[in-house]
């Protein structure tokens, strides 16, 4: 599988070059390419990246932001967040379903549901092809079923707003909200053997860190047995 993070910041008022972006990967395959998710930041830019189809995650600006009525490429999401954007009229969308496999130009995703705000329903993909399996989910603070969406897969893609503090996570009728830490994303990779990780949606901590927070992670991803690295914008990978 091949794959570009085309932009790895998390909703921050800092950018750098290396994260200037909202979050967003392409996936490519047989010639066709598959955008997961398209923030603010890609706004107007989407004619030129030409994806075939595009994944959402969830309905909040700096992973929806860059939709409009003029993408023609077939859209997914689940039913709630297509609720929250129907001002976008986007021309070609299709409702996907928790956990029910689907299919994209050859390509099989399954979408996860996730907890990570009140209002807003969110869901992480995992996206298999040719028996390698990726999850991906930028924005969490913990998967609801992660035996299922964890199992198999070659590399975990996560949320790097923080690293070891918590934006909180706080309790609304039984609802925790925000973001999980780096550390705890890493425990469950190490829990459900997941070989890789990588953290995209960097957070001011990251970015003020440069390198050398980068470099921590890492080598905090190593201690614990998961080859770990915080993704850059432009940053390919074959997995
Ligand atoms: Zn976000
Ligand atoms: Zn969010």
């Amino acid at each position: 599988m091949r794959i570009t993070f085309i932009g790895t910041r998390a909703n921050t008022k800092i950018r750098s070059k290396r994260h200037k972006r909202n979050a967003s990967l392409m996936i490519y395959h047989n010639h066709k390419k598959i955008m997961l998710d398209c923030g603010f930041d890609w706004k107007g830019l989407v004619h030129k990246l030409k994806p075939d189809a595009i994944l959402i995650t969830h309905a909040h600006s700096d992973h929806v932001g860059g939709l409009d009525k003029k993408i023609k490429c077939p859209v997914f999401a689940i039913k709630e967040t297509w609720e929250q954007i129907k001002n976008y009229k986007i021309p070609n969308q299709k409702i996907i379903e928790v956990e029910k496999p689907f299919l994209i130009e050859g390509i099989a995703c399954q979408a996860f549901a996730v907890q990570h705000a009140v209002k807003t329903s969110t869901v992480g993909y995992k996206i298999t092809i040719n028996n390698s399996s990726i999850f991906y989910i930028s924005d969490l603070v913990e998967i609801i079923n992660p035996t299922e969406a964890l199992k198999g897969i070659s590399a975990y893609i996560g949320d790097g707003a923080f690293f070891t503090s918590h934006m909180l996570v706080r309790k609304e009728d039984g609802h925790k909200v925000g973001h999980s830490p780096i550390i705890d994303q890493l425990e469950w990779c190490k829990k459900y053997k997941v070989p890789k990780a990588y953290f995209t949606h960097c957070g001011s901590e990251i970015i003020r860190g440069k390198k050398y927070k980068e470099k921590l992670i890492a080598k905090y991803g190593k201690n614990i047995g998961v080859k770990t690295k915080v993704a850059y914008d432009g940053m390919r990978l074959l997995i």
